[in-house]
């Protein structure tokens, strides 16, 4: 796998993240400590799971060493993630031998795909949670404690947890993510993700506005919409926009709306966006609100129209690029970022270089590239034979990567000397001295911080001077003392 920088939906640089606040910390008898692995859907139900625990009493710790109660939220989309929560449990041994009364679960995708065997699999699991399930906790954790193990992997077709306020743990304070819906009804051939997270669901749009309200009240100046497939939102009951009595529904184009209404200062972000779902009315209610941020993230997953419709991806190379050009036209500017496979079962040369002509034609600004690793369960391990070679596969993603990196080199070139709006949200990594944001189209933004007035959450206007392959490199030009 290859990450440039950071992205809103799955951030390499935080996997295994462990949550923690010092407030809640000191207050609490019993503490739990969770990590969390995958995609912004997990980090976000870490934050539910939290919220859950700590409205039973519980504390939190940074530290697994003084937990009562450890969990991993896992991730089950590539093997080599699973891989990675395996090696994480053995650490816990040690742990549990020192504390006989210490649980350790596993919820999330991972927990949902194995079910029970997981505790006959790893012998020092008690909880195994599914997704769906974590209202359950505090009665399983009960259960767990008189010794027995404690399963819950049922999946539901109405679970969102619309009512549940999420702890913000490990936060900026700046920037949110907000979860609008849950599950897929997508059956991407490659994908386990409806077999792990269930079928799609869609929170109820009041409950979105309030959270997103009380993020805005409390200083938070970003949101990020969450959803495996937010285009396809809807919400059937009538929308605090729709007069009592109609029976209008809130699709994700005026829910994107609402949001945008709370305030011109809150910047709202969205993700994953599926190609065949995303329509016009949310590309112009994108272009109507300048706090809606000009960025899509839109996987294509290949270039080959015969390997995209193996993949059940329901569209086909030209339609993708139709999408593309769409978007370009309503949004002129508009960044663009995807996921791309390498290696799916019976991937050609042929097929190979239509994805490096789809990447040239749509010159993304940030690529999400793996090679094809089969996952048990799902279509394609049912249907296809997974026969590209492994150094095939490699092979091709290597290629990949080398032309997504001159691509993204240019996009980053192609904003120098340009004025880019940037969301403060703290210091930067390498220096106290600057500041670090992001810009519209989602561009890390790193300036000197000069005698002005200027804080984390606030807006500042950037003359873009320079760049490295991940980072803008900038100026303020907000007056001092602004
Ligand atoms: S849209 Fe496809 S790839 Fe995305 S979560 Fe749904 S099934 Fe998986």
């Amino acid at each position: 796998m290859f990450e440039l920088t950071r992205d809103t939906f799955h951030d390499e640089s935080r996997q295994g993240e462990a949550f923690a606040t010092i407030a809640i910390a000191d207050t609490s008898k019993k503490k739990f400590y969770i990590e969390s692995y995958g995609c912004a859907m997990n980090f976000a139900d870490s934050e539910v799971v939290a919220s859950i625990l700590i409205d039973q009493g519980f504390g939190v710790t940074q530290n697994c060493e003084q937990a009562d109660l450890i969990l991993l939220n896992t991730c089950s989309i590539r093997e080599k993630a699973e891989l990675t929560v395996r090696k994480r449990l053995t650490e816990f041994r040690g742990l549990k031998k020192d504390n006989p009364g210490l649980l350790v679960g596993v919820l999330g995708c991972m927990a949902e795909r194995l079910k029970s065997k997981f505790i006959e699999e790893e012998k020092l699991v008690d909880l195994v949670v599914g997704p769906d399930a974590y209202r359950t906790l505090p009665g399983l954790i009960e259960e767990a404690e008189t010794g027995q193990k404690g399963v819950n992997v049922l999946l539901s077709r109405e679970e969102t947890y619309g009512d549940i306020s999420p702890i913000r743990l490990n936060s900026n304070g700046v920037t949110a993510f907000v979860s609008i819906m849950r599950g897929c009804n997508n059956m991407c051939s490659f994908c386990v993700v409806p077999f792990t997270r269930g079928r799609e669901r869609s929170r109820d749009a009041y409950s979105i506005i309030k959270e997103c309200e009380d993020l805005f009240a409390n200083g938070y100046r970003e949101v990020t919409l969450l959803g495996q497939n937010v285009d396809s939102y809807l919400y059937t009951n009538p929308s605090p926009q729709v007069q009592k009595g109609t029976n209008s529904a809130t699709t994700f184009a005026l829910l994107l709306e609402m949001v945008a209404k709370i305030s011109p200062l809150l910047r709202v972000r969205f993700s994953t966006s599926h190609p065949k779902d995303i329509t016009d009315d949310v590309l112009f209610t994108m272009a109507k609100y300048e706090n809606i941020c000009n960025y899509i993230h839109l996987p294509v997953q290949s270039g080959s129209s015969r390997m995209l419709q193996m993949m059940n991806r329901t569209y086909t190379r030209e339609w993708y690029i139709s999408k593309v050009n769409r978007i370009r036209e309503i949004i002129p500017g508009c960044g663009l970022s995807t996921d791309m496979i390498t290696g799916f079962c019976t991937e050609t040369e042929e097929d190979h270089k239509e994805t490096l002509s789809l990447m040239e034609y749509c010159e993304y600004d940030l690529a999400y590239m793996y090679y094809y690793s089969e996952r048990p369960g799902t279509l394609a391990e049912r249907k296809y034979k997974d026969d590209v070679p492994e150094e095939t596969k490699k092979r091709r993603l290597q290629e990949v990567i080398a032309l997504h990196r001159i691509q993204s080199l240019v996009s980053m070139q192609k904003e120098v000397g340009k004025t880019a709006r940037v969301l403060v949200e703290g210091n930067s990594k390498k220096s106290d001295e600057h500041w670090a944001g992001r810009s519209d189209i989602n561009k890390v933004v790193v300036f000197r911080k000069s005698n002005n007035n200027l804080t984390k959450g606030c807006y500042a206007d950037v003359l873009i001077t320079g760049c490295t392959a991940g980072t803008l490199i900038g100026k303020s030009l907000t007056p001092k003392g602004e």
